[in-house]
């Protein structure tokens, strides 16, 4: 049975900032209109932190490095993450529904991946920490030399819109792991799952101070403030690639550690080899899932000339099939998207292909009949140059580009041809090629005959502009920790 919003009576939430494990105003008491960008309805107030609030959420998160926290065994804090999966487990249903209301995104999507991913990002680095060790050399008869790990001081994470939850979780739980402690700053489209989790963290026996949110803007508020904090140690940051920039100037001053996953413009690269059906079943979620704003989305279409008609064909069909609507309807495949600004911004890319004479297989408007929200139907776009803008440029919409091919090196060769680097999916049954060509293919997550397949013990980031560091397994606690090393002379 299809859930309607007249079903499904779902509240928005004010979120206060949570800081010394406290929510509390922002001290200009300054609030700012939470929308719902499937109905532009206000959904609740948020705090609007600015750089007094930064302060003092860094003084919090500094004193509290030095108190219990410190104290505690590695398998205390274990359990302690442990116990903050379970709790975001069991209030799955509220955060999905928050989630939902927050993005836009269906229902179905934050209890199928936000939301039980998100505890599993506890429940894996709650494992994972325990097996943790470091290096010790031996220097002949002369030296012994060993490496200790220690947390890094105060993280300060800045975190997109896209998948909320997901992603500020993938930050926290190594950062908790590896005994730090954080201000947090979610995106001000998307505050109330994070505001729930502080909550959460404190019930699971997280000390006061240790995880604190501050909840504003980005540039001249809450996220520069905390980029440029003589306090703050270490920036963990996901989003755009030009604020990646803007916040690495903001921190030069203070040299602080960065870690970056920033955009990409991920293609997909299928060889007339390959099983298509499979190829369109997976090719169909890694366009539009999320509304395409998943950064790892494939939004560059490349298709060996022999399989591009019959490729067209049915991935065109089953695009149609594709229902946009209401985020909580059980039946919808695509919800709105993030905000009037991002639903104009991926509009002026549609009307950009037009003008440079592209062809459109489906979509390319808007959705009928919804009369409030910022809803866009899923858009194939054939016959635009490589040069073209939205061949070349993140559009982060459920927007894709298909291109014919006729040679490897050719297709590599564009594929190749971006300052982006994070993401491509190889489709082939060919066994050499799919290793030469995740060879030669310039990004940091390579998937052959797959999409989305996760294994958090792997590098996860992206190259050349699409980020800085990996993470993700040790590569993780290889940002959220120092190493000191010390020599004792034998
Ligand atoms: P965004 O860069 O606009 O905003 C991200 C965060 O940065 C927000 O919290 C915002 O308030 C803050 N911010 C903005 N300007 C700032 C400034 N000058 N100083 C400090 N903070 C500032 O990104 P977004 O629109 O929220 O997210 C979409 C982008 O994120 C896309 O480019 C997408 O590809 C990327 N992304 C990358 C990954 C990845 O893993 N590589 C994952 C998800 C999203």
């Amino acid at each position: 049975m299809s859930t309607t919003s007249t079903d499904v009576k779902v509240q928005g939430i004010d979120c206060q900032l949570f800081i010394n494990g406290k929510y509390q105003p922002s001290v200009s008491n300054k609030t700012f209109n939470n929308i719902n960008s499937a109905t532009e309805e206000v959904i609740g107030t948020v705090a609007e932190g600015t750089k007094e609030d930064v302060d003092l959420a860094v003084q919090s998160a500094r004193r509290a490095l030095n108190g219990r926290w410190k104290e505690m065994t590695t398998n205390e804090r274990s359990a302690i993450l442990r116990r903050i999966g379970d709790l975001i487990l069991e209030r799955q249903d509220e955060l999905a529904k928050l989630e939902a209301l927050d993005t836009g995104k269906p229902l179905w999507l934050a209890n199928k991946i936000d939301i039980p991913r998100a505890a599993y990002n506890f429940h894996f680095f709650a494992d994972y920490m325990t097996t943790l060790g470091t290096e010790a050399y031996q220097q002949d008869q002369e030296a012994l030399h060993y490496a200790l790990r220690k947390p890094v001081g105060v993280i300060g994470m800045i975190n997109p819109w896209n998948l909320p939850l997901l992603l500020l979780t993938w930050k926290l739980a190594p950062c908790l792991a590896a005994g730090n402690t954080t201000v947090m700053k979610p995106a001000e489209w998307t505050p109330m799952t994070a505001t729930v989790l502080a909550e959460i963290c404190k019930e699971a026996g997280v000390p006061d101070g240790v995880v604190n949110v501050v909840h504003g803007f980005g540039p001249g508020s809450a996220g520069e403030a905390i980029s440029a904090h003589d306090d703050v140690d270490a920036i963990t940051f996901t989003g755009e690639t030009s604020t990646g920039t803007a916040i690495m100037k903001a921190a030069a001053p203070t040299l602080k550690k960065l870690s970056y996953e920033l955009g990409g413009k991920n293609p997909n690269i299928i060889f007339a080899d390959s099983d298509l059906d499979e190829v369109v079943e997976t090719t169909i979620k890694s366009s539009f899932i999320n509304q395409g704003q998943v950064c790892l989305c494939g939004s560059r279409i490349y298709v060996e000339r022999g399989a591009y008609d019959e490729f067209l064909e049915k991935f065109a069909a089953k695009t149609k099939e594709l229902k946009v609507g209401n985020p909580f309807d059980a039946d919808v495949n695509l919800g709105a998207m993030i905000s009037k600004e991002h639903y104009e911004r991926v509009l002026s890319y549609i009307e950009l292909a037009k003008e440079e004479g592209g062809e459109f297989l489906t979509g390319g408007q808007v959705t009928e009949g919804m009369d409030k929200g910022y809803y866009i139907n899923p858009t194939i776009i054939t016959g635009l140059d490589r040069s073209s803008r939205c061949v070349r440029e993140e559009i982060f919409g459920p927007v894709v580009t298909v291109i014919p091919f006729d040679l490897e090196d050719e297709v590599i060769g564009q594929v190749n041809d971006t300052h982006y680097g994070l993401a491509a999916s190889i489709w082939t049954n060919d066994l050499r090629r799919a290793h030469r060509v995740a060879d030669a293919v310039e990004a940091g997550i390579i998937w052959v005959n797959t999409w989305f397949l996760r294994d958090l013990r792997t590098p996860f980031g992206g190259m050349k502009q699409s980020g800085v560091g990996r993470e993700g397994g040790i590569h993780s606690f290889e940002f959220y920790s120092e190493l000191k090393n010390v020599t004792i002379k034998l």
